[in-house]
């Protein structure tokens, strides 16, 4: 898309100018001529216009006045509402089920917006962004790592997350200080194992990794009665002297729950 825009810092606008990378985000989305995709900071379009051919209905939700502008002047096609607004602020209740979400976000407000897709799961089916390399590495991290911690649970309780590909800085415009990645999150109907008390989970999930070098024991101090935490890491064959980092999302779900009875 043509476009006399000035790239604003302060909106975290990187466009993605490499075609090839382009194709590869859009193909790695499988989207179906059935679905209805929402396109979070659409720019100048750059992945839009791939997407557009390949689906049902396309809404994208742009904050830039004089970008939304330029793509209602630039776009005719009849499956394509384009929002000038804040996703943050959006009321997506009136949007149908099973909706696909797309974004190359700005990495600024990257936790708020995937905190709203979660809390959309009833709406999203699939959300694939782009983000920070650091930062997606945190999202998909597994226990025992060094990337793994509240946030990788927070995610995962909710979604499985994958990191499906690297992208360099020299792929956008301006360039970018950070590498980035492209990340699937596959929203679930049902966590694995529900949790009693999502707050109180995510609470303790939070407390266990305030220190990480800390051994859980030490970390959890104060939740509970010592002799009734030792019971509860008895009964779930979890060495007390574990550090954070190797107990996974099922031992910390496993924990607040009983911490419940
Ligand atoms: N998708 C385009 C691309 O790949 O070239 C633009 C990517 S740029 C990293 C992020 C885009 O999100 C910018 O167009 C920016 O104006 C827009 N944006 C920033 N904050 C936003 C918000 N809260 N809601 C919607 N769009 C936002």
């Amino acid at each position: 898309m043509k476009s006399n825009h000035r790239p604003n810092k302060s909106l975290g606008q990187n466009f993605l100018v490499d075609a090839r990378v382009q194709g590869r985000i859009v193909d790695s989305c499988l989207l179906k001529p059935e679905d209805t995709v929402v396109e979070i900071g659409p720019g100048q379009g750059a992945i839009t216009s791939l997407i557009l051919p390949r689906v049902l209905k396309l809404i994208v939700i742009e904050k830039d006045r004089l970008l939304a502008s330029e793509l209602k002047k630039n776009y005719y096609e009849s499956h394509l509402e384009i929002i000038e607004g804040d996703f943050l602020k959006w009321d997506m209740s009136v949007l149908p089920e099973g909706l696909v979400v797309v974004g190359n976000i700005p990495y600024y407000i990257s936790t708020p917006i995937i905190e709203k897709i979660l809390q959309h799961k009833d709406k999203i089916k699939r959300a694939y962004l782009t983000v920070q390399l650091e930062f997606g590495e945190r999202l998909a991290a597994k226990a025992g790592t060094r990337e793994y911690g509240s946030l990788s649970c927070f995610v995962q309780y909710y979604a499985d997350v994958k990191l499906l590909f690297k992208i360099s800085p020299g792929s956008f415009h301006p360039q970018p200080k950070v590498h980035s990645c492209f990340m699937s999150l596959t929203l679930k109907d049902r966590p694995e194992v529900q949790a009693k008390d999502e707050e109180k989970l995510f609470a303790l999930i939070q407390k266990s990794f305030m220190q990480r070098r800390k051994t859980i024991a030490n970390s959890l101090k104060g939740v509970t009665e010592q002799e009734q935490l030792l019971e509860i890491f008895k009964k779930l064959n979890i060495d007390p002297q574990s550090r954070p980092e190797e107990l996974t999302l099922l031992n910390y779900i496993a924990i607040s729950n009983l911490l419940m009875v």
